[in-house]
């Protein structure tokens, strides 16, 4: 099956479905074979996928263009987490790796010297998504490879180039018995979740996390989740409006906003509405001094799909465009637009807008913003919480979320030793950091009873008449 599209040469071509099966099986006796449980293995995967990451990089940086319209700088930073990791885990390997052992044992137990042991889980599946196309792959692997899984990765088929890319990559790079591409869409990601995994990791929109979920639950497979969600961001009048303005124009133009973390509507108080927006236009003069159309640091919408939902988005609220509302179906592009709504009732609040759609929602009761959020998603996946100390302590009790970045856009999310994850329906589980390690790794709890301490232990067999007593 060739799905159309790739614009490079190479063709995106979907795995072939009925050599699933087989490939899975290989790599689950590759598992089996113990090849993947030495530490120095481990580090030797990692370094070639440093290396295959620095060689692939020009065509990384092209692919992105071509399928998201991503300039440099942003694919730039993609890669650079993704070589960044190799090197962080590796060196931070033998520690995490090492058995732990346990504290407050008391004396009696502890000859019985119990650890846990980090093992590997097994054969994990790695499915991706199209708007971050290589680190929401890569660095999910980096953590299986790190914790001694084999693995599978699926690229998403909306990102047709990087997915081509990143199996050449994977290919050129990796030990093929232990780590594989399968490339394709629904078709081949069904037969691979009818395949046995011992964990799947997947990122994307909730409706396909559904059917994940469902499917691992009849084989009792664990599975992380990393989704969605509609982030609120709040500015009271005590936060510095400059930066709040300038900080969730970069969380909203970033990836043409295509991110899962950025706020999806900003509540901003009456009282300083006026200065935000005037804000956000000014720094839009200053992101873009030449616009948002012909620079290489704004990017497009991923597919016609995608342009159509945002565009009826916008046919639909009933807010007033305040800024922007350039579009071009053409070229995919659509102008950072903001929104001013005047109730949270709107369409524009009923969904993830993933793209350039900058609401703002006035309040005049930090109470009443607080009770908009918790109504419009009770779990989102990040908030933005701009004001004194005081307030923001109130916003970070008031609204749960999976992350939040205070006083900023989506920072938190940045921060690559930090563990990232949703909460609820934004996500379950978290990676990166040590926690990518944790993510594939079983604690193994052992203990070792040793030979002489029989004299000891007797007291726990039968016949137990009169042994209470001693206790
Ligand atoms: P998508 O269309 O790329 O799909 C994601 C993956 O699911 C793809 O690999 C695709 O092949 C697979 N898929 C699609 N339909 C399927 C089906 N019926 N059965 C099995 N697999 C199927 O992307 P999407 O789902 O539109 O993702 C966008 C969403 O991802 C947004 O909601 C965004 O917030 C979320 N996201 C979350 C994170 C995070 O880290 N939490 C990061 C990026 C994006």
């Amino acid at each position: 099956v060739d799905i159309e599209i790739a614009k490079m040469g190479e063709k995106l071509q979907a795995t072939d479905v009925g050599s699933i099966p087989g490939i899975v099986n290989d790599v689950r006796n590759t598992f089996h074979s113990q090849k993947t449980k030495a530490l120095e293995f481990r580090k030797t995967q990692l370094r070639k996928l440093y290396w295959g990451l620095k060689d692939h990089a020009d065509d990384l940086l092209a692919a992105c263009k071509k399928d998201i319209g991503k300039g440099t700088f942003e694919t730039s930073t993609e890669v650079d987490w993704c070589t960044n990791d190799c090197i962080f885990v590796s060196n931070k390997l033998e520690e995490w790796a090492k058995d732990e052992s346990i504290p407050d044992i008391p004396f009696t137990q502890s000859m019985l010297r119990p650890k846990c042991r980090k093992e590997p889980l097994g054969i994990v599946l790695v499915i991706g998504t199209y708007n971050f196309p290589i680190i929401l792959l890569l660095l999910p692997l980096i953590g299986a490879i790190a914790a001694g899984n084999t693995a599978i990765i699926k690229p998403s088929e909306n990102a047709p180039n990087v997915a081509v890319v990143v199996e050449r990559l994977v290919k050129s790079s990796l030990d093929q018995s232990c780590y594989r591409v399968v490339q394709g869409a629904i078709p081949e990601t069904t037969s691979l979740l009818d395949q046995k995994w011992d964990k799947i990791f997947y990122t994307g929109g909730v409706n396909v996390a559904t059917i994940i979920a469902k499917k691992a639950a009849e084989t009792l497979t664990p599975y992380t989740l990393e989704l969605g969600g509609r982030n609120p961001a709040i500015v009271t009048k005590n936060a510095n409006i400059r930066l709040a303005a300038r900080r969730l124009l970069w969380g909203k133009t970033h990836n043409a906003g295509q991110v899962c973390i950025s706020q999806n509507y900003t509540m901003v108080e009456q009282h300083v509405l006026e200065a935000f927006i005037a804000e956000m236009k000014g720094a839009m003069k200053e992101f873009f001094p030449n616009g948002t159309r012909d620079t290489d640091d704004y990017g497009r919408m991923v597919n016609q799909r995608q342009f159509a939902r945002v565009r009826a988005m916008l046919d639909n609220t009933k807010g007033e465009i305040i800024m922007g509302g350039g579009m071009d179906e053409s070229d995919l592009y659509i102008e950072p637009t903001m929104i001013l709504l005047d109730s949270a009732k709107d369409s524009l609040m009923s969904d993830e807008s993933f793209g350039p759609l900058i609401t703002i929602i006035p309040f005049t009761s930090l109470d009443s913003a607080i009770e908009t959020a918790n109504a419009t998603h009770d779990t989102p996946l990040g908030f933005y919480p701009f004001g004194s100390s005081s307030e923001i302590e109130k916003m970070l009790q008031g609204v749960r979320s999976g992350g939040a970045s205070v006083n900023d856009g989506f920072i938190h999310g940045s921060l690559q030793t930090l563990p990232f994850g949703g909460v609820g329906d934004s996500g379950q589980g978290a990676y990166r950091g040590k926690a990518s390690f944790d993510c594939f790794s079983h604690r193994r709890t052992v203990t070792k009873t040793p030979g002489w301490a029989e004299g000891l232990l007797s007291f726990r067999y039968p016949p137990y008449e009169g042994k209470l007593a001693q206790m």
